[in-house]
């Protein structure tokens, strides 16, 4: 309906007011809660991916502020333009060599990393075989990919045989499994030399997002295709997150040499964004090689982790058992796990408060992400917390 005057007579965005109180209704609000620019000395922070601690390392951060001098504070252009520097490059080789791959490409984030290597892989001629489970950002490609063409099946979460039945299943002349390494909610580790396997039997190409796997699993942390003895294999790529472990922000494709040449001529998430830019390119580069230097940190991150949720098991709790470094702690319902998280952070231990729609199963709970350098004195408090917290009246 339009005015006399052409214009319309309401505003096109107030419908979303009321899309907001169906969701506060329904007790999805999301609200952006600022955090202070340095951690309080005696608070816990469980919510964040800052696995290893880089992300406020000195080394790190003047390595972000030396590359801003000498690079710019943006990339002034998308990577085939005026975006690329011999930082990214040298970022690159180090990402590749780390990892066992023949090379590496680097995107401005993890998501589009995924986005990107999915869909410059996939028309009409491809099946996507992928994990119910999966990330959103690898939903997301297959969604784009579909519509290019490409056929999309899903298998049963870490389930690979019946991967390999909808692999089997596809007549399209190309397959490429999809799938988590380590998937965020739970934390688990998928059986990665299995997938490969049938990918091997079928003649498919495996590709992982090991965005919570890169320094965090695997022999000093190199990642799950390494954890799962696939270092370098053909037919095996991983897109990555250097937004985690690494502290930085950005991300990566670490495959064979003509997957990565093609993804520089066809990914459409490398070709038209600008590239990374060079502080966050440098924080990286210096966080991998601390991470080198240091291979014993996702050893203890690790063992963390394994402490944390087996003392939040004998505490009563329903913990998972981490093969990474998340533990996630189920609640009896939505409303307990939010007023959880809450009381949590009122004592100075911040967790993350996963519920629908962004849990598989639909059923909410806390979120632990642990981190290498918290000291026995934090995860003492933090445990202490997390068990006193609980709402009354449930478990
Ligand atoms: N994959 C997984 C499994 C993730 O958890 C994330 C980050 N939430 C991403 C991809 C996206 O990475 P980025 O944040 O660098 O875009």
């Amino acid at each position: 309906m339009h005015d006399e005057d052409g214009m319309g007579d309401s505003d096109p965005f107030e419908r979303l007011g009321a899309a907001a109180a169906e969701r506060a209704a329904a007790g999805l609000t999301r609200r952006l809660r600022p955090r202070p620019p340095q951690e309080a000395p005696d608070a816990v922070d469980l919510a964040g991916n800052d696995y290893l601690g880089f992300s406020r390392h000195p080394e790190v951060a003047e390595a972000a502020a030396a590359a801003a001098r000498r690079w710019g504070a943006g990339a002034t252009g998308s990577r085939l333009v005026t975006g690329d520097t011999l930082l990214h490059r040298e970022l690159e080789e180090e990402l590749a060599d780390f990892s066992g791959a023949e090379a590496a490409l680097v995107f401005s984030s993890g998501y589009t990393a995924n986005l990107g290597v999915v869909t410059a892989l996939a028309d009409g001629s491809t099946a996507l075989v992928c994990d119910r489970h999966n990330h959103a950002s690898l939903i997301d490609a297959a969604r784009l990919a579909k519509a290019r063409g490409a056929q999309v099946l899903l298998f049963d979460h870490a389930d690979s045989a019946t991967a390999e039945a909808a692999l089997a299943g596809s007549a399209r002349e190309h397959r490429i499994l999809l799938s988590d390494t380590v998937f965020s909610v739970d934390g688990d580790l998928t059986d990665i030399a299995a997938l490969a396997r049938a990918c091997a039997e079928d003649g498919a190409a495996l590709v992982v997002d090991d965005a919570h796997g890169l320094g965090v699993v695997g022999e000093g942390g190199a990642g799950a295709l390494s954890a799962a003895g696939l270092r370098g294999a053909p037919g095996t790529a991983a897109a990555v997150t250097l937004s985690k472990a690494l502290g930085a922000q950005g991300g990566a494709v670490l495959g064979p040499r003509p997957l990565i040449r093609h993804l520089v001529e066809t990914a459409r998430t490398f070709i038209f964004d600008t590239g990374l830019a060079p502080p966050a390119a440098g924080a990286a580069l210096a966080a991998l090689r601390l991470l080198r230097a240091e291979p014993e940190r996702p050893r203890r991150l690790r063992s963390l982790a394994r402490r944390i949720s087996a003392e939040l098991t004998s505490a009563g709790l329903a913990a998972t058992a981490p093969d990474a470094a998340v533990v996630s702690v189920l609640a009896d319902s939505r409303e307990e796990a939010v007023a959880w998280a809450g009381a949590c952070r009122a004592a100075g231990v911040d967790v993350g408060c996963f519920r629908p729609p962004s849990v598989p199963d639909g059923r909410s709970r806390l979120r632990l992400t642990v981190r290498a350098d918290l000291t026995d004195a934090q995860v003492d408090r933090a445990l202490e917390t997390v068990v006193g917290t609980r709402p009354r009246g449930s478990g």
